[in-house]
């Protein structure tokens, strides 16, 4: 009998994997669909031993010290601050917008100080910011809106900005200053040795035992246990009772090329042109060394595996009634990103597991 059945080894499940183990010695059986650990950190190394992300790039950024800490606890850091470059009108310039980005665009050179007044004669006053569109237009105009934004938005999510919630594009800032960094986080770095030996180190535990290649479906009646933490997509759970929640998904196209480097920085994006969003190489992640380098492109799609909820308002409607189904499940927890149906980086998935993992303490008291 193991005390919990955890589905999903990602970041939601193994947290809770671990801290369940040795905090209160109960035993856990994690399982996951796919045929390794890590859920969407997965990270391996490709035909040529380059170190590369199955699931598109992923960068550790965060202001929490208590969640830095906790992962630190199963790995060292490589410091690593995360810079972006978007090809607009044929040229390479910083994302987020910053002064480099207008002066190198426009042929200008303005100081910070003149850069706010440009954006002020651009800006479109908004009533109420409530939209992806409205985010971009009220703090810099429409034109480089257009540019920087309303491309990569239809390409990413299949839909206009004016169609999806304000905290999608407000995930990236606008700066008058040249700090060119895509995160202003505390910290930011990139786990020495990969996310997946990070998961290894979390995981490894006498407590812990890992099935992966493994549904959820297939051993729920099979295995004995006697409380269930589900990371999955929460309306696959209950069996689509209210229909399907829109998650958006991601084709990869991985290569491994005959070059040293492709390109100057980590990431390149494409608002304007390509099918791809974006071009990740990842020996700038990694600090890897290597005469050839490997690099994916990733073409978002509707159909395949869920990576995002999609932030708007007729899809909060429909999670809420899913949510009324959880909340009524007294031995059940749903944690993550796909169960929670929140666009959460990964430091807020650690965070919301470490928060849970408080509550399971406070409702289930260990016997003294
Ligand atoms: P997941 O990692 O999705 O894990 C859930 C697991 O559950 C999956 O492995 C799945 O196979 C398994 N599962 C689901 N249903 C079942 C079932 N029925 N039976 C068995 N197993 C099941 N965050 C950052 O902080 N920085 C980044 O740079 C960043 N980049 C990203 C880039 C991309 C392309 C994507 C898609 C996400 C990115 N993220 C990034 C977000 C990050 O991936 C997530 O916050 C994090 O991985 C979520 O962890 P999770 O445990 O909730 O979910
Ligand atoms: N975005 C954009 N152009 C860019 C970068 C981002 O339009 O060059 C918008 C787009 O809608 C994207 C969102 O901002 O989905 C959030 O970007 P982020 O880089 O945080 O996306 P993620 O890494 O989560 O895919």
């Amino acid at each position: 009998m193991y005390d919990w059945l955890i589905v999903g080894a990602g970041y939601a499940g193994s947290t809770l994997a671990e801290r369940l183990a040795s905090q209160r010695g109960e035993r856990v059986l994690l399982i996951d669909r796919r045929d390794h650990i890590g859920g969407n950190a997965y990270d391996h190394p490709d035909e040529a031993g380059i170190l590369i992300h199955k699931y598109g790039p992923h960068i550790f950024h965060t202001n929490s010290e208590r969640i830095f800490q906790h992962l630190s606890q199963f790995t060292e850091w490589r410091p690593y601050e995360h810079r972006v470059l978007a090809k607009v009108d044929g040229k390479l310039v910083p994302i987020p917008i910053n002064l480099d980005t207008v002066n190198t665009l426009y042929g200008l050179d303005l100081t910070s100080e003149e850069l706010v007044e440009w954006f002020a004669q651009r800006a479109e006053p908004v009533e109420e910011v409530r939209t992806s569109e409205d985010v971009v237009i009220s703090a810099v105009g429409r034109e480089l809106y257009e540019k920087f934004f309303r491309g990569y938005t239809r390409k990413q999510w299949g839909l206009d900005p004016s169609e999806l919630d304000k905290s999608v594009t407000a995930r990236v800032p606008t700066r008058t200053n040249r700090d060119d960094r895509y995160f202003g986080d505390t910290f930011q770095a990139m786990p020495k040795d990969g996310y997946t030996r990070m998961f290894e180190r979390m995981l490894d535990h006498p407590n812990i035992e890992i099935r992966t290649g493994t549904e959820y479906a297939d051993v729920k009646d099979a295995v004995p246990h006697r409380r269930l933490i589900f990371t999955g997509p929460i309306d696959d759970y209950f069996g689509f009772r209210f229909g399907k929640l829109p998650y958006r998904s991601l084709k990869f196209r991985h290569e491994t090329l005959d070059q040293e480097w492709l390109q100057p920085v980590a990431v390149v994006n494409y608002p304007q042109t390509e099918d791809y969003t974006r071009v990740t190489e990842y020996k700038h992640l990694t600090g890897q060394e290597h005469p050839k380098t490997a690099v994916t492109y990733e073409y978002p799609s509707a159909e395949g595996d869920p990576y995002y909820p999609i932030p708007r308002p007729e899809n909060a409607e429909l999670f809420k009634k899913y949510e009324a189904l959880a909340d009524a499940q007294d031995e059940v927890w749903f944690v993550g990103r796909l169960a929670t149906y929140r666009y959460y980086n990964m430091d807020q998935i650690v965070g919301q597991a470490l928060a849970t993992f408080d509550r399971i303490q406070e409702r289930l008291p260990l016997a003294a």
